[in-house]
């Protein structure tokens, strides 16, 4: 598909909708303390999830798993997704040693499919997930949000190497370079998107956790603009993480993209 790629100052939003009774406990939210441990590598990386945990199981027989390659989608009449995020207060940032996570308090909120799903919290993986027309992006972030009945809505966002990110900048300075540390942070911090906008250009499709339990139910909707990162500014995300934490493309089966 034809990503636009717009200035950083255009609102970036990938989202997804998961169906996830207990979406808290999903590994996408950092403060759950996994059972089973893997990782990004080795005997326990993303070719093995399946096998560490019989509650793992959808990560080897889910038939709609997350990251894909956009590479195939078809037009469709998408509804713009309204995303107020004005009121958003974040509560702090963390390394949970497989990402760099801001866990929220209150006041973001997303409306698709004529309902409301409240931002939770965001976090970022480098190198990015989702491939478009089989490339890579340095960064995405992936933006979680639950309805009231337990449904997820991620909206995600890749970036394009470039320039350096302004908006980033602030946030940079407070990842914590260690995994298990923690930082407050304060009303400047999180500026990474407009406030209030209707999200307009995306692509959607159905898709699961991309970490274990790799649960499905997941609405993603992945946003067309794609904002710059300095290689400085990559950097520094790369030295708290320390290895890479993008789980493979997966297969898309009998899914269609919507663009
Ligand atoms: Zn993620």
């Amino acid at each position: 598909m034809n990503f636009i790629f717009i200035k950083y100052s255009y609102a970036l939003l990938f989202s997804v909708l998961v169906t996830l009774p207990a979406w808290a406990g999903a590994s996408e939210d950092a403060s759950h303390q996994e059972a089973v441990k893997w990782s990004y590598s080795g005997a326990t990386g993303p070719s093995h999830w399946g096998d560490l945990s019989p509650e793992y199981n959808t990560c080897k027989q889910g038939k709609n798993q997350s990251p894909v390659d956009i590479s195939t989608s078809i037009p469709g009449k998408l509804d713009g997704i309204k995303m107020d995020y004005s009121l958003l207060v974040a509560e702090n940032i963390i390394n949970n040693g497989h990402t760099i996570q801001v866990n929220i308090r209150s006041g973001g909120t997303i409306k698709v499919d004529d309902k409301q799903f409240s931002l939770k919290q965001f976090h970022f993986h480098t190198p990015g997930e989702n491939r478009v027309n089989g490339k890579s992006y340095p960064l995405e972030v992936h933006f979680v949000h639950v309805s009231d009945d337990n449904e997820l809505a991620v909206v995600a966002l890749l970036y394009q190497p470039g320039m350096t990110n302004r908006t980033l900048e602030p946030l940079l300075k407070k990842i914590p370079m260690n995994a298990g540390e923690s930082k407050r942070l304060g009303a400047k911090d999180v500026e990474l998107f407009e406030r209030s906008k209707t999200i307009k250009n995306y692509a959607r499709y159905n898709g699961s956790l991309t970490t274990p339990p790799c649960t499905e139910g997941v609405r993603w909707i992945v946003m067309r603009a794609m904002p710059s990162i300095s290689r400085q500014q990559l950097d520094v995300f790369q030295r708290a993480l320390k290895h890479p934490n993008n789980r493979p493309v997966q297969p898309l089966n009998a899914r269609i993209i919507i663009r």
